[in-house]
């Protein structure tokens, strides 16, 4: 395949200038048929995230087909108002003059994907590049094959082919797709892969979108509802993917004081939840896959860590499953605190005030997401002035990013740009600014010769 990757470019550039993507008409069709696929084809996208990440019907439909046919919608709705060029107002500079901000796509649009959401996160992305109207190449994660094939079938019944293409594969085809010129790269994964895709965009001058992750933080003070608290942290960890989601809280930092009460309601609620025996469970999704599970596995078996399990602990390598874990008090050395998890394993950091997490936050890369549960006014006030973080959400978890008129996206080592709703369409549209003026309102001061007369005005 990778033999192939210039022809496909070369043919979506040559449909790009061809001008049939820039129409009102050719975006709507494409929207049209993502959404088709997205609502017919329900049982074969549960089945392939079930074949790749074991994950749980309810989870496949809310998590990530719900998601794609809700931005397919919202686009389908607003693209006529996001298409309209913005007037925007002129001063005495250009007077008599009017202005405004065209929305024009960028061009050929490159999405790299991942595995974790590999439904969601492939088209998402697409979505934007379509209604901003832009060819697309798809390279679906090979991490999660099944849903990686599907798309690629799928896209290929259904999609206009000569401007949306989908290429399979693994590094070498990714590799070989970096090599190419593109007009915008939208990438999500790893932060080790995102400077590889920075330093090939580089060459180009391609900007970028890096969706990257990190270590999401989630603090809870003592005066908080404790029930919904856990129940809470529970959805955004293990209801989320087994907490292999970008935006699952990575640990909690609590006050000593407060940390065994918070540990038993998490366990009381997880119980409630999995059962006795969570790995049993048939609503929580597997490890990716052995390589996963063996990291996850070795951040436990660390000697600093093992010893502090509080919570869970099981596994079961045959069936890539871990229970629910629930770490306390794990030195800040530990491989656990210094990694991002990307996992069902929850360390508890405790401190001596709740102020002080904000010192503990601070002092690592910025998070994705960050979280905070709390009914203290100045201590919520206090969270969203000083901890930075692509986004946040106070007493909830990982809800932010469902919110479409909210932008999403990380913040320094979490990664750069952002997408979701009428963002989706600003990411992959360049807005022009244009100027137009009549004949008249000249002035001669602007003029050679530069005579004293004349600027005296
Ligand atoms: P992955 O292994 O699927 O890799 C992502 C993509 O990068 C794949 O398409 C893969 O083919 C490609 N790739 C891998 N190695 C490459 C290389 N050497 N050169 C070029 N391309 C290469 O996914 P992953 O990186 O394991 O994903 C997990 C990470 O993604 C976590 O850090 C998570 O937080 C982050 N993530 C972020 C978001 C977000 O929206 N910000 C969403 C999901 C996951």
């Amino acid at each position: 395949m990778a033999l192939g990757v210039g022809t496909v470019a070369t043919e979506l550039r040559s449909t790009f200038a061809g001008g049939k993507t820039r129409t009102f008409e050719w975006r709507v069709s494409q929207l049209k048929a993502l959404l088709t696929i997205s609502i017919n084809h329900q049982k074969d996208i549960v089945e392939a995230l079930r074949a790749d990440l074991n994950k749980p019907e309810h989870e496949a439909f809310v998590h990530e087909i719900a998601g794609v046919i809700s931005s397919c919608k919202l686009a389908l709705k607003e693209l006529r108002r996001w298409m309209k060029p913005e007037k925007v107002k002129t001063t005495m500079t250009t007077h008599p003059s009017s202005a405004e901000i065209v929305s024009e796509p960028l061009g050929v649009i490159l999405v790299i994907s991942t595995w974790n959401y590999p439904f969601l996160l492939s088209l998402d992305p697409v979505i934007g590049a379509i209604a901003a109207g832009n060819a697309v190449l798809l390279k679906p994660s090979e991490v999660a094959p099944a849903t990686s094939s599907l798309l690629s079938k799928l896209l290929g019944q259904y999609m206009d082919t000569s401007a949306v293409k989908v290429v399979e594969g693994g590094v070498p085809e990714t590799t070989a797709l970096l090599e190419q010129r593109w007009d915008k790269m939208f990438y999500t994964g790893n932060s080790k892969v995102g400077r590889i895709i920075l330093a090939a965009a580089a060459k180009h001058l391609t900007p970028v979108v890096l969706e990257l992750g990190g270590k999401c933080p989630l603090v809870v003070d003592s005066n908080t509802n404790l029930e919904v608290t856990a129940r809470r942290i529970i959805g955004g960890k293990w209801g989320c993917n087994s907490g292999q989601t970008c935006v699952s809280p990575d640990y909690v930092i609590t006050t000593k004081a407060f940390a065994s009460k918070l540990v038993d309601a998490i366990s009381y609620e997880l119980e409630k939840f999995y059962g006795k025996n969570p790995l049993q469970s048939n609503d929580m999704s597997s490890i990716i896959n052995s390589h996963h599970f063996e990291r996850l596995t070795k951040l436990l078996d660390d000697d600093k860590v093992s010893g502090k399990i509080v919570i869970g602990g099981q596994r079961d390598k045959a069936n890539l499953k871990i229970a629910p874990t629930v770490v306390l008090d794990v030195p800040e050395d530990s491989l656990i605190m210094k990694e991002e998890i990307f996992g069902p394993l929850l360390p508890i950091v405790t401190v001596n005030e709740i102020e002080d997490s904000i010192r503990v936050i601070n002092a690592k890369e910025k998070a994705l997401a960050a979280y905070l549960f709390t009914n203290d006014k100045k201590l919520k006030e206090e969270f969203i002035r000083s901890v930075s973080a692509g986004g946040m959400s106070i007493n909830e978890t990982t809800l932010h990013l469902a919110e479409r008129t909210l932008p999403f996206g990380g913040v320094g080592e979490s990664g750069m740009g952002s997408y979701h709703g009428k963002f989706s369409f600003d990411t992959f549209s360049h807005k022009k600014s244009v100027l137009i003026r009549g004949f008249s309102g000249d002035i001669a001061a602007r003029y050679p010769p530069y005579t004293h007369e004349k600027l005296n005005f």
